[in-house]
């Protein structure tokens, strides 16, 4: 197994993970929960897969007054469903291993508390086992193309050492172009790579072109002349204008968002952005290019999600930048969102008009 280095984690019982979103039941779970009492009334099923029941409160069902998991107390921590044994590991088998990373959806990996991930090899290796590998076959890139594992290596060797240190926005940008470039010339994978960096000086112009139509998609979404989204339009025009500068030549009123620089910041985004990277992010459900293309915009919307704090006039901090607020967001909108990127900007537009209050 191969842990993602530095990083900690011990359940912190702020209980995040159990409210929220539709927790999965898998068919041996629901099998167990079936004869026992807990099982009764609790479970619900939609398209022929069991779910656990929420409270008014959009809590699970099982999730008791003393934040502890009822299954996890009543009949033993490996009778919880399959995703909250798991949670919040994200764990990858592969030919060279199993990758172990972290969801920073979950506040005690946010905050690296507990300790370090190989303390929980044993509770880990038993989930492992029943996963299927990856990289065995050809990664699909997009449409007929597709990556041997070993050339797939060679990117993510690349991401992990440039994202320690060069720009973020350039170094996906190569990887994305490079990527691009081998489906259609004649040449591998490390050969782009190697290019990759003076073929984008200047910036190459189609993926300034993506992140802005990106945001164009989404501003023409929070826009619309709705009653519900009006209040949004008119915080974001009511903020003082300061030029959000890598998105100074567009004419839209997100581009008046400030995010101040900060340290923090960009090691925050570093670190996460590599911690996708180890967690095999890339390679999980969706094909090559989307994943990494929703990778390059992840720095955009890190840094957008965090200055939000900024323009919600009930933000408990206003004047900071609410970094873990974006990793949440990130998380959650980009990251674990099965869909393409037309249905990220729609849940990600809607995402702010539901979350923020402005009063
Ligand atoms: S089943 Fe238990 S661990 Fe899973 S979400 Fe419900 S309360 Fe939390």
């Amino acid at each position: 197994m191969h842990f993602l280095p530095a990083q900690n984690f011990d359940c912190s019982q702020c209980t995040k993970c159990c409210r929220g979103w539709r927790i999965s039941v898998d068919p041996t779970t629901q099998a167990r929960l079936q004869g026992h009492r807990l099982g009764q009334s609790t479970l619900e099923q939609r398209d022929q897969r069991f779910y656990a029941r929420k409270t008014p409160q959009g809590a699970c069902v099982f999730l008791s007054s003393d934040h502890l998991c009822s299954i996890h107390s009543q009949l033993g921590a490996d009778h919880k469903p399959r995703g909250c044994r798991q949670f919040p590991f994200r764990l990858c088998r592969t030919p060279d291993g199993i990758f172990v990373g972290v969801s920073y959806y979950c506040s005690a990996a946010q905050s690296n508390h507990g300790r370090p991930l190989p303390a929980h090899a044993a509770e880990l290796e038993e989930l492992a086992a029943e996963l299927p590998l990856i990289g065995d076959r050809p990664l699909p890139v997009h449409g007929r193309h597709h990556l041997k594992w070993s050339d797939y290596r060679t990117l993510d060797d690349f991401l992990m050492r440039e994202l320690q240190q060069g720009p973020v926005e350039m170094v996906l940008g190569q990887a994305l172009w490079a990527l691009c470039q081998s489906t259609g010339g004649g040449r591998g994978l490390a050969h782009y790579l190697e290019l990759s960096e003076a073929a984008l000086l200047p910036p190459e112009e189609p993926f300034i072109l993506m992140e802005e139509h990106f945001f164009a998609l989404l501003v023409a979404h929070c826009e619309a002349p709705t009653a519900q989204r009006e209040p949004f339009r008119t915080a974001l025009q009511s903020h003082r204008p300061v030029s959000f500068e890598r998105f100074a030549g567009w004419r839209g009123s997100l581009a008046q968002l400030r995010v101040p620089p900060s340290p923090l910041g960009d090691c925050q985004l570093r670190r996460y952005l590599k911690a996708l990277v180890f967690r095999k992010f890339l390679v999980a459900r969706r094909t090559l290019l989307s994943n990494l293309a929703m990778l390059y915009l992840v720095p955009t919307l890190f840094s957008f999600w965090a200055a939000l704090s900024q323009i919600s006039r009930n933000a408990p901090r206003p004047e900071e930048v609410d970094y873990f607020r974006a990793l949440d967001e990130c998380e959650n909108k980009i990251i674990t969102h099965p869909n393409d990127l037309e249905t990220v900007y729609h849940d990600v537009a809607e995402g702010f008009l539901d979350q923020l209050d402005f009063g």
